[in-house]
């Protein structure tokens, strides 16, 4: 979920398809095509990893302009060291580690075409504690953790050939299985497309499962690991941790603790439903969020602010009401989904639909058809603020996360209305907009 890529502006769709599938829940040649279709199989492969090292040189320069133009990208002899793919294929194998520690409950998936039901261990906040507790050890020996900002690069590449890399065996591996184990969007028979979107729905190495390993753990844990090695930098460079790094490390560790503490979730989300595993996926999960995401801390190493301690507040009360309708609505309509007669939800008004599901229309569902997202983006703009208003780029998550959800929003609105039909409109009509109340 964290990882669909924004490619709003190459979207396409041939129409084809979508009814037709959740029709006959089989994979067909003319299944509609997102993100730009073939095009954008081709252009997005190029074009996201160029941004991603792009962004990190910006961030790191002193100009820090998205505008310079020649494109600030880091040279050749920045892009390579040794160290970078060593460390990123040791974290990615102690997470695999971690995967299979006997910590936490089992949870099942959602159930498959063939009626069948996944097992997922649900312990990737222990992995983050034990992950907490490795860099607490390995700081209490001083180790130098601000050498991660000069190996941003070197190790952003590395990701970026491992996403390449592992997609070329995703899809290759996705003609060994049978073709109900296929996404319902992913086997169109054009094998660009299909590397791009990811043609099987759940690979799995015996229980290992490979998306849902990817969704949570080492791509999002390394992200709030990449923050601190910038704070760390910082101690380096100034002596102190400044109030906008610490609020920028605190926000998004946050975040990142939310996600796994509440990783039973995402067994219902739109990315382990619906969507196949490939290069879209792959690389958001392991390149896009560590390394964008995480521009804001390095920027503030290049860039110091100092903020006030009333703005602080501020930002802070920004960040908490964006967390509360956050959190509040996705537990919403988790406990709705799991047991509606759960007293939290029994009250709420409903509207039923032809496939024996109801849908809210009340509570947090009833404000706008995508409260969590308004809350995302509210914390989102929080994350921004602690680095000033002198440059863009800082900026840049806000801009592309708000462009990602409202594509995004559009993908599960055609998704819902091809579900539930009738009903549907009836939802958008007593709940007109979308995302901000009043505005869209
Ligand atoms: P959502 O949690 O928004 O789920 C959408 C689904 O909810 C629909 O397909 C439908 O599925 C169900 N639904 C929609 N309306 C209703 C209703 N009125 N009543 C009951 N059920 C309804 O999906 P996402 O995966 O997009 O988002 C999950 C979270 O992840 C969000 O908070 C989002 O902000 C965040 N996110 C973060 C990203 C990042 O990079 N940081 C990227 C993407 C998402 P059904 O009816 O089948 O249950």
């Amino acid at each position: 979920m964290i990882s669909t890529i924004c490619v709003t502006f190459l979207y396409k769709g041939t129409k084809m398809g979508r009814n037709k599938q959740a029709v006959n829940h089989r994979p067909t040649h003319d299944t509609e095509r997102e993100f730009g279709g073939t095009l954008g199989a081709v252009c997005i492969p190029v074009f996201l990893p160029l941004t991603v090292l792009f962004l990190i040189g910006v961030s790191q320069s002193p100009e820090a302009s998205v505008f310079q133009w020649p494109p600030k990208l880091p040279s050749t002899n920045q892009l390579w060291d040794p160290l970078a793919p060593m460390l990123l294929l040791g974290w990615i194998g102690l997470h695999a580690l971690l995967y299979f520690m006997p910590f936490g409950k089992v949870s099942e998936g959602l159930a498959l075409r063939d009626g069948t039901r996944l097992k997922y261990p649900i312990n990737g906040f222990h992995s983050l504690c034990v992950s907490a507790v490795l860099l607490m050890v390995l700081l209490g020996l001083r180790a130098p953790l601000g050498f991660l900002f000069e190996l941003l690069v070197p190790l952003a590449v590395s990701a970026i050939a491992v996403s390449f890399l592992f997609s070329i065996y995703l899809y290759v591996r996705s003609f060994l299985v049978p073709s109900h184990a296929l996404a319902l969007g992913g086997d169109t028979g054009n094998p660009l497309y299909d590397f791009f979107i990811g043609r099987e729905l759940n690979p799995r190495i015996g229980n290992f499962d490979l998306k849902y390993f990817c969704e949570l753990r080492p791509g999002l844990i390394g992200w709030v690991v990449i923050n601190l090695g910038m704070l760390m930098k910082e101690v380096e460079l100034r002596g102190s941790p400044s109030l906008s790094m610490i609020l920028v490390n605190c926000f998004q560790l946050l975040y990142v603790a939310d996600a796994l503490w509440n990783e039973e979730a995402v067994l219902t989300t739109m990315d382990i439903v619906h969507d196949g595993f490939g290069f879209m996926l792959v690389f958001g999960d392991l390149a896009w969020v560590p390394f964008t995401y995480s521009l804001q801390a390095s920027f503030l190493v290049v860039h110091p602010q100092t903020l006030s301690l009333l703005k602080a507040a501020v930002i802070v009360a920004l960040n908490g009401v964006g967390y509360y309708i956050f959190r509040k609505s996705n537990s919403q309509k988790n406990q709705f989904r799991r047991d509606p007669t759960h007293p939290s939800v029994s009250g709420l008004e409903t509207i039923a639909t032809a496939t024996g599901k109801r849908l809210l229309v009340s509570g947090w569902w009833g404000l706008v058809r995508h409260p969590n997202y308004l809350g995302d983006l509210l914390m989102a703009l929080a994350w921004s603020l602690p680095c000033g208003f002198s440059h863009l780029l800082p900026y840049f998550y806000v801009i592309y996360f708000t462009i990602l959800l409202i594509h995004r929003e559009a993908r599960d609105e055609r998704q819902c209305k091809a579900k539930y039909g009738l009903a549907w409109d009836t939802y958008c009509r007593r709940v007109p907009y979308r995302i901000f109340p009043y505005i869209y």
